[in-house]
């Protein structure tokens, strides 16, 4: 990833986007990508860096004449992309072959070109102007590419109940409430645990179980795996069976103990009380 980032800003810095263009893949967007487009146009790469699995790339309004401004290329923007898994950030030249997937070209005044290619849809493109709270700070993990070892790290020590550490979005990012609830059933754990106290086999049940989990809300959400990383995990997931979630008082589909409902982390928590400890 380190090397991806720098190289990309080696080629790309101070040049200046005139034209974006976006694939139709919903899915892929966090921001709209008319309203992306509009943001990148016009803008110079003042800086492409990496911020956990993301490669975020420094925007700046263009210096236009102004001497001044030339030497100080302030950033007033960001966009975001994300890799996922299969996701490649390109610099290359407009009369490069297109190959299949590529969902977005930015044409740059130098007549370089930066292309997103992903042929499997789980990275994302994010636009941010610079105001203060909107700036990038997220160092979550890919929930779906995280190794037993680095899962275990990230809980390692926490004191904090598991079910809110798995919803913290600066240890995984995008792990909605439903999936939390959903996982720790499938993995036997009660949500109120402490995060630092899981057993390693308990950690690595989980991971599994997380992992199942949003594949099965990917398959079920089709093509758009945004269901995943929105933030209450709603959209494109009514078709799943919950075994746990919204299921308060109904029978544990494993044992028939009626399923219980917590507040945690100020977020309603569902767990079978015989099937989880
Ligand atoms: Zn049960």
């Amino acid at each position: 990833m380190e090397t991806i980032a720098r190289g990309v800003n080696e080629r790309v810095r101070g040049d200046r986007i005139v034209r974006a263009w976006f694939a139709a893949h919903r899915g892929l967007f966090k921001t709209p990508a008319a309203r992306q487009a509009k943001g990148l146009e016009g803008r110079v790469f003042a800086n492409v860096h990496r911020t956990g699995k993301h490669i975020v790339c420094e925007l700046a309004a263009a210096p236009g004449n102004d001497s001044r401004k030339k030497t100080a290329l302030e950033p007033d923007a960001q966009w975001i992309v994300h890799l996922g898994m299969t996701g490649r950030l390109l610099v290359t030249t407009p009369d490069a072959p297109v190959v299949a997937h590529t969902h977005a070209r930015l044409e740059l005044e130098s007549g370089k070109e930066v292309r997103f290619v992903d042929p499997r849809r789980f990275g994302r493109l994010d636009f941010r102007e610079l105001s203060g709270a909107e700036a990038f700070s997220a160092a979550g993990m890919e929930p779906l590419a995280i190794g037993a070892q680095e899962f275990a790290t990230l809980f390692r020590g926490r004191k904090l109940p598991v079910k809110a550490a798995l919803l913290n979005q600066r240890l995984l990012s995008g792990v909605g409430n439903i999936y939390a609830d959903e996982s720790l059933f499938h993995a036997g754990i009660r949500p109120r645990r402490s995060a630092g106290r899981l057993t390693k086999t308990e950690l690595e049940r989980l991971r599994v179980a997380l992992k199942m989990v949003l594949e099965q809300a990917i398959r079920l959400g089709g093509s758009s795996v945004s269901d995943y990383v929105d933030a209450e995990g709603m959209r494109g997931f009514f078709q799943l069976e919950h075994c746990v979630y919204l299921r308060t008082g109904l029978p544990c589909k494993r044992c028939k103990t009626p399923i219980r409902r917590i507040l945690l982390a100020g977020r309603g928590t569902h767990f079978c009380p015989k099937c989880q400890e």
